[in-house]
């Protein structure tokens, strides 16, 4: 765990005391702050008194602290938090926050911060496989899964990784990194900002905080990632600015985990990371071609008579469905769940790869109303019905691709158990043997 002097003697709230609360808790206690700590779970409160005081921020008398820590699941849009903070004047923070505070006392290392709307993950679990394959001492932290402040401190020389969403940046004053990216930007979590234009400024802020000696990297050419390039160009603040909308690699890319054109656009970020890192072709394009990827993006999980089974349970969302269906020429496409928006905008230059497609859950109705006319669809509720559906219609050569551009809240408690579900319908028809069963007249 990270722990630092520099919270010694300091009082902190901490609101939600859930993964990475619970870390800023264990950090804070450790390096000697004065903590009051409250989440609504009764079991959590219990858990953590003998470390702090447990008390309700929002009825407790907060002046005099040095923060107030939430988690970045706390929607400081309308949450009663942000006023009582104000009232009582006393600064909002995250983890982040806090590990930023923490760097000075920790050995001499490097910080590489990743936000955007898409790819934060696959990025950032490929710059630290990278960093790994060359040597260097380094971590993952942050939205990625792993409270950064729960990670041991890494030794001289050592690069932290940090998987940073806009909540997350917006809790945060002072990560100067060494390297910030911006992989892109595209309307997502809108309920938590006033507009499009603040979701965007609230990812631009990573830049704000960055030293002028250090580098930025802009992936993509989409208006608002380009807006925020330009922006930090024409401050003139920053001197290494690195716009890799357009890079283009030298021989044939050999990463087999990384399909797709939204996955070139993170590869040739983690390059643009790891080079400003000092780290040379050598070393990253083998390290690219053993990147093994994530589960649930773009997982290919079976390949049976021919069909390959491609699980990409995490797009959430039309921007990162849309280069899912740019990966492969032949798709039968299982889509649906709770929509984020009623249009398939990024989706639709990708239609003429889609053989034919399966709608599920509670956007089936809108999605077969928005891809009739263009693509061959059928209605199928349920992600069985669809993997059996589309196994029993692909041809040699094809592949089945979940790639859902929704939530997966309407049947699903996550993402995760959506694709855990799609692997075992998956695994069911490859063991009874239905693929390509279908007669002709069933593609029609
Ligand atoms: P995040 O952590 O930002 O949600 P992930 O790496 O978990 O990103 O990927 C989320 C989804 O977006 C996956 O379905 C993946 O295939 C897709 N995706 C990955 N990178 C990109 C990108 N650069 N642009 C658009 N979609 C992407």
């Amino acid at each position: 765990m990270i722990v630092s002097p520099v919270f010694a003697g300091k009082r902190y709230a901490i609101l939600g005391l859930a993964r990475s609360g619970m870390a800023v808790l264990e950090s804070l206690h450790a390096s000697g702050a004065e903590l009051l700590a409250w989440d609504n779970r009764e079991e959590l409160r219990n858990s953590v008194s003998d470390k702090a005081l447990i008390a309700d921020p929002l009825e407790s008398d907060l002046t005099g602290y040095d923060a107030i820590v939430v988690s970045p699941g706390v929607p400081l849009n309308n949450h009663p938090i942000a006023q009582k903070a104000k009232a009582d004047g006393v600064p909002i923070i995250g983890d982040i926050e806090l590990f930023a505070q923490a760097r000075s006392a920790l050995p001499a290392h490097r910080v590489v911060g990743i936000t955007g709307t898409n790819g934060k993950s696959t990025t950032t679990a490929l710059v630290h496989h990278i960093l790994q394959h060359a040597g260097l001492p380094s971590v993952m932290g942050g939205n990625i899964g792993v409270p950064i402040l729960s990670q041991e401190p890494l030794p001289e020389g050592g690069v932290y990784v940090l998987e940073l969403s806009s909540y997350q940046i917006d809790l945060t004053n002072s990560l100067d990194c060494d390297v910030a990216l911006l992989l892109n930007i595209s309307p997502d979590h809108l309920d938590r900002y006033d507009s499009f234009d603040s979701y965007a400024a609230s990812k631009a802020r990573l830049f704000d905080m960055l030293g002028s000696d250090h580098a930025a990297i802009f992936a993509s050419g989409d208006e608002k990632t380009q807006l925020a390039l330009h922006g930090l160009r024409d401050l003139g603040r920053v001197k290494n600015i690195f716009d890799t909308s357009n890079v283009e690699v030298a021989g044939q890319p050999d990463w087999p985990s990384l399909q797709g054109p939204h996955n070139f656009q993170n590869a040739i970020a983690a390059i643009a990371t790891v080079e400003a890192l000092g780290i040379g072709e050598e070393q990253w394009r083998p390290a690219l071609a053993a990147f093994a990827g994530l589960p649930h993006r773009m997982e290919r999980i079976a390949e049976a008579n021919g069909v390959l089974f491609v699980n990409d349970s995490k797009a959430t969302n039309p921007a990162s469905t849309g280069p899912a269906l740019g990966a492969y020429p032949k798709i039968h496409w299982i889509l649906g769940g709770l929509p984020k928006s009623d249009r398939l905008t990024e989706c639709e230059p990708f239609y003429r790869n889609v053989v034919r497609a399966y709608t599920i859950g509670e956007a089936g109705p809108l999605f077969e109303k928005l891809l009739t006319g263009h693509v061959a669809v059928e209605s199928c509720e349920m992600i069985l019905t669809a993997v059996q559906r589309a196994a029993a219609n692909a041809q040699p050569g094809e592949v089945v691709l979940l790639s859902p551009a929704c939530a997966s809240f309407d049947q699903f408690r996550d993402f995760e158990a959506r694709g855990n579900c799609f692997r075992s319908a998956v695994n069911s028809v490859i063991e009874k043997n239905l693929i390509g069963t279908a007669t002709g007249e069933a593609i029609g």
